[in-house]
C-alpha cells in the first residue's frame, strides 16, 4: 500500500483508542470538561454499564453556539495556547481531544448555555458525521449525552465486560473525582436509580468520609504536611482497614487522579511493618504544588504525570504518612455484641474488629460470651500466672503505665493472691499476668490490653536491630570453633553474593569444600539470643535460593533483619520472668510502631472500659 493521509475518523479512532477505553474513560473526561467550567453540580447517569447512555450534565459556563463544532473537532481546546502554556497547566484537560475522540466512537449530542447566553445550542455527532449547531432550548451549563459507545468499533464493544463491571468501574471514577472536588455536589445514576449523592462540602475530609463511608472515620487519621512546595493534606487509614485491593488509596494532585509508582512507594514504605506487604492501605492524599513543577502531558488519560523533582515528592509524602502513623495509637480495638450467643467449646481468640467489606457484623465479631469463655479456661496454676512483682519492676522507670494503674487500682499484691484463692479460674488483672505462656494481659488508662508476647518482642527486637544497623555494621562475635554448615552444592555460589549482606549482619563465613560453608563469627545479637548460625544461615540461604529475598540490597537487608528478629524473639509458649515481662512492656511504650509486628500483623489488642461498661449494661 502506497504512503496516504489517514482519514480524520481513523485518526480520531487511534486517538480514542488511547482516551477512551471504556465507558468509565468517557465519564472522566466528561466530568473533568464539567470541573474544569467551574461547574458546582455535576449529575452523571449512565444505563447498561455505559454502553447504551452516558449522560453527564453540569451548570458550568457553557459553550457559546459558535464554538459549538469546534469543541467537538480534534485539538481543539479553550485551555492552552502556545507550548509555553504546556509547562504550567492548572485546568485537567488540555489536549483538546475528549470529545472528538469520543464522538468518533458513539452518538453523541452535546447542548450548551453560557451563563449570559438567552439560549443554549445543541450540535450532534456520530462516527464521521458531525451535524451544524442550532439553537436549542436549554438551562444554563452542559449537557453531553453519548449513546451506543463503541456502535462502529465491534472490536472494542466485544472487549467491554459484563454491565455490573462496567457499572462498577464508573461508580469508581465518579467516586475518585467526588474525593478529589469535595466542593462540587455529584450523583451518579445507574440505569435510573441514584447510587451516589454528595453534596458540596467544605473540607476534603468530609467528602472522604461521604464517599469512603462514615464507619471509616474512627479508622482514619488526618494528615497535614508541608514539605518544600509540596503541601499534603487528606487522611492515612489506620493499618486494620487495610484491604487486599488498592482501591482504596488514592492520590490527588493539583485536583487530578494520579497514579503514581514513586508515590505508590513512599506509601507503601511509611506503611512497611504495619500493615502485610501483600495488602494495601486506605489512604487518600491531596498533594498541592505548583504546576510548573510537575509535567502532565505524559501519558493520553492523563492518569500519569513527570515531576521535575520526584525524590522531594516521595520525601514528602513519605514523612508526612509516616509521621502521622507515628503519632497515632494504633492498637486495634475489640468489637463485641451483646451476650446470647451460643457459647463455644473450642478456644479461639476472640476476633478483633477487621473492617474488612463483605463481611457480615456477626462474622467478624467475637461474642462476649466467647470472650469470657476463654479467660474462664485459662488455667493459672499451670501456664498462667499473676505477677505482682513486675509491677514494682516497671514502677522503676515507667511512669506511664504504672501511673494509670496505680490511680486505678487500689488492690496491691497481698489482695490480688487472696482473689486468686477465692476465685482461681479469673484471675483480676490487678497487675500482669501471663496466660497460656503466649498472651500477656494488663492495662492502661483506656482499658484492657492484650499482647502477643513474640509478637511485641518481633518488634522490639526488630527496632533494635535497624537502629543499630543503621550506625554500620552489625556487632560480630568470633567463634571459638568455626560452626561447621552443610549446604546444598548449588547454594556455595551464593556464599559470594550474600557476602555484603552476611557482613552487615556481623556474619564471617567461608566455604569449605564443595558443600560446606565455615562459619567464623556470628551477628552478637543472635548469639546472645541463643540463635544457632547453621539454623539461621540454612534458613537465610534457602531463602536466597528461592528467590524469596528481595533483589534490591537494602529490602533484602530489611528482610533480613526482619528474620532475624522473628529468630530471637521469645516465641508463644515461653514463660517470662518477671523482669522478662516488665522488660517487654518498657519497651513497648517506648519502642516505634509497638501496635504491630514487623508483618503487620498486631501486638495488642485493647477492650476499652466503654465498650466493657456498655457490655455490661452499664450505661
Ligand atoms: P480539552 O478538555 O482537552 O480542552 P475536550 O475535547 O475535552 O478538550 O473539550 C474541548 C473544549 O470544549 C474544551 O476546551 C472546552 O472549551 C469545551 N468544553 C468541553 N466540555 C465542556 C463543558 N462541560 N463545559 C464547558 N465547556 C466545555
Ligand atoms: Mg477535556
Amino acid at each position: 500500500m502506497p504512503i496516504h493521509r489517514l482519514l480524520p475518523l481513523v485518526v480520531n479512532q487511534i486517538a480514542a483508542g488511547e482516551v477512551v477505553e471504556r465507558p468509565a474513560s468517557v465519564v472522566k473526561e466528561l466530568i473533568e470538561n464539567a470541573i474544569d467550567a467551574a461547574a458546582t453540580c455535576i449529575d452523571v447517569a449512565v444505563d447498561n454499564g455505559g454502553r447504551d447512555l452516558i449522560r453527564v450534565t453540569d451548570n458550568g459556563v457553557g459553550i457559546p453556539l459558535d464554538e459549538l463544532a469546534l469543541a467537538i473537532a480534534p485539538h481543539a481546546t479553550s485551555k492552552i495556547d502556545t507550548t509555553d502554556d504546556l509547562k504550567s497547566i492548572a485546568t485537567l484537560g488540555f489536549r483538546g481531544e475528549a470529545l472528538a475522540s469520543i464522538a468518533s466512537v458513539s452518538r453523541m449530542s452535546l447542548v450548551s448555555r453560557p451563563r449570559d447566553a438567552q439560549e443554549a445550542g445543541r450540535i450532534e455527532a456520530q462516527g464521521d458525521h458531525v451535524g451544524s449547531p442550532r439553537p436549542a432550548p436549554g438551562p444554563p451549563g452542559t449537557c453531553v449525552v453519548v449513546r451506543n459507545l463503541f456502535f462502529n468499533t465491534p472490536a472494542r464493544r466485544r472487549f467491554l465486560r459484563t454491565e455490573p463491571t462496567e457499572a462498577a468501574q464508573i461508580t469508581r471514577i465518579v467516586q475518585s473525582l467526588a474525593l478529589g472536588h469535595p466542593r462540587i455536589s455529584f450523583t451518579l445514576h445507574v440505569n435510573g436509580n441514584q447510587t451516589i449523592e454528595a453534596t458540596a462540602c467544605h473540607t476534603a475530609n468530609q467528602r472522604v468520609f461521604d464517599i469512603l463511608g462514615p464507619h471509616l472515620q474512627e479508622h482514619l487519621l488526618e494528615v497535614l504536611a508541608d514539605d518544600r512546595g509540596v503541601s499534603i493534606r487528606g487522611v492515612v487509614g489506620k493499618p486494620d482497614i487495610a484491604r487486599g485491593t488498592a482501591r482504596h488509596q488514592q492520590v490527588f494532585l493539583n485536583g487530578r487522579v494520579i497514579s503514581d509508582r514513586s508515590i505508590n512507594h513512599a506509601i507503601k514504605e511509611a506503611y512497611r511493618g504495619l500493615i502485610d506487604p501483600t495488602r494495601y492501605p486506605t489512604i487518600v492524599l491531596f498533594l498541592e504544588m505548583d504546576p510548573g513543577q510537575v509535567d502532565v502531558n505524559v501519558h493520553p488519560a492523563k492518569a500519569q504525570v513527570r515531576f521535575r523533582n520526584q525524590g522531594i515528592v516521595h520525601g514528602a509524602v513519605l514523612s508526612a504518612v509516616r509521621q502521622c502513623l507515628r503519632k497515632a495509637d494504633l492498637t486495634p480495638a475489640f468489637d463485641l455484641q451483646p451476650i446470647g450467643a451460643s457459647s463455644t467449646s473450642t478456644l479461639p481468640m476472640p476476633a478483633f474488629r477487621s473492617g474488612a467489606a463483605g463481611q457480615s457484623a456477626s462474622a467478624r465479631r467475637a461474642s462476649t460470651a466467647e470472650f469470657v469463655e476463654y479467660f474462664r479456661r485459662l488455667d493459672p496454676t499451670q501456664k498462667g500466672f499473676v505477677y505482682s512483682e513486675v509491677k514494682q519492676a516497671l514502677a522503676a522507670d515507667a511512669p506511664q503505665v504504672l501511673a494509670a494503674q496505680d490511680r486505678d487500682s487500689a488492690s496491691d499484691s497481698a489482695v490480688a493472691c487472696r482473689e486468686v484463692e477465692v476465685l482461681p479460674m479469673i484471675r483480676p488483672v490487678t497487675d500482669v499476668l501471663q496466660v497460656h505462656s503466649s498472651y500477656i494481659v494488663t492495662q492502661d488508662e483506656q482499658g484492657l490490653l492484650i499482647i502477643d508476647q513474640h509478637a511485641l518482642h518481633e518488634r522490639v527486637m526488630f527496632e533494635r536491630l535497624k537502629q543499630a544497623v543503621g550506625k554500620g555494621n552489625l556487632e560480630s562475635q568470633r567463634l571459638l570453633m568455626p560452626a561447621t554448615i552443610e549446604v546444598d552444592p548449588a547454594q556455595i555460589e551464593l556464599l559470594e553474593q550474600l557476602r555484603p549482606l552476611l557482613e552487615r549482619i556481623g556474619i564471617e563465613a567461608e566455604a569449605i569444600g564443595p558443600s560446606a560453608i565455615a562459619v567464623h563469627a556470628f551477628s552478637s545479637f543472635l548469639f546472645e539470643r541463643r540463635v544457632e548460625p547453621g539454623e539461621f544461615i540454612t534458613e537465610l540461604f534457602d531463602k536466597a535460593t528461592n528467590d524469596t529475598l528481595n533483589d534490591d540490597p537494602e529490602a533484602a537487608l530489611h528482610e533480613t533483619l526482619d528474620m532475624m528478629a522473628c529468630k530471637a524473639a521469645i516465641k508463644a509458649g515461653d514463660r517470662l520472668s518477671p523482669e522478662e515481662l516488665a522488660d517487654l512492656l518498657r519497651c513497648r511504650e517506648t519502642v516505634e510502631r509497638a501496635s504491630s509486628c514487623p508483618h503487620g500483623r498486631p501486638t495488642t489488642l485493647r477492650l476499652t472500659i466503654a465498650d466493657l461498661d456498655k457490655q455490661f449494661g452499664r450505661r
